[in-house]
């Protein structure tokens, strides 16, 4: 379980750019995470990872990202809207290099090699990353996230910059990740996918979130896009 208790981060002091966030996400939940570009989702996820600092706290299964960061982070993985990679490295090099960042012991080739193909970047696996599209490198991310099965995924804007079939596929192996009690907990603009795949939703509106819970009851009778069209077309 996923905790976020009152977290709010301000980076000058004076405003804050997510204020008192709270949400509880349980194991196996596909929590969606939306509102407009400077509402806070970005300034949220990361500090949920342990990337920014925060007033509030964040559990997952119980351990503090403040009081045990090495340890919270050995459960999770992260990938950002813009994944910074090591350049130098080829895509495999690099998924290996995290897999010993998290201490997998076990022969991972053949995960790698099936993710690989799945996500189409089989045969660029041995060039650098340096030579990759924005959508490769992106992959490369994923694949390096998902070869370690984390407890908790979380994902910034994932599908953008993603092939019609590489977004299929994440969603059938984040479901699959899901299957296992894992949590994946992502912000996206795509109001129709969001809706059919995610079980939980979040709306954060000016830093605050205005409604959270089952999918159903975050949308109401109508669309998520009808939904949104309401809360934030009000002003
Ligand atoms: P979203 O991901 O929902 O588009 P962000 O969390 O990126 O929103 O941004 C929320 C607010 O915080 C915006 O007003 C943005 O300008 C501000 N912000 C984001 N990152 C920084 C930063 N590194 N330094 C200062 N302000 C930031
Ligand atoms: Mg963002």
């Amino acid at each position: 379980m996923l905790e976020i208790k009152n977290l709010s981060k301000s980076y000058d002091g004076k405003n804050y750019a997510c204020k008192d966030v709270t949400l509880t996400i349980d194991n196996g939940d596909i929590y969606g995470f939306i509102g407009p570009n400077g509402a806070g989702k970005s300034t949220t996820i990361k500090a949920v990872c342990g990337i920014h600092s925060f007033e509030g706290e964040v559990l997952f299964d119980g351990i503090s990202i403040k009081k045990e960061p090495v340890k919270f982070k050995k459960d999770i993985a992260y990938i950002p809207d813009n994944p910074v990679l090591y350049e130098h490295l080829t895509g495999l090099e690099y998924i290996n290099f995290i897999l010993n960042i998290y201490d997998v012991k076990e022969d991972m080739t053949e995960e790698i090699n099936r993710l690989a193909k799945m996500f189409s970047i089989e045969e660029r696996l041995n060039e650098p990353i340096n030579s990759y599209s924005h959508g490769m490198k992106q992959k490369i991310s994923i694949i390096a996230a998902l070869a370690h099965k984390p407890k908790l995924l979380v994902l910034d804007e994932p599908f953008v910059g993603l092939d019609p079939k590489a977004t299929f596929e994440l969603k059938e192996e984040l479901r699959n990740l899901c299957s296992t009690g894992s949590i994946v907990f992502f912000s996206s603009h795509v109001l129709d996918v969001v809706e059919k795949f995610c079980n939980k939703i979040a709306v954060i509106k000016n830093g605050n979130i205005v409604s959270s819970g089952l999918t159903q009851e975050v949308k109401g009778e109508g669309t998520l896009e009808e939904k949104f069209m309401e809360i934030f077309d009000r002003e």
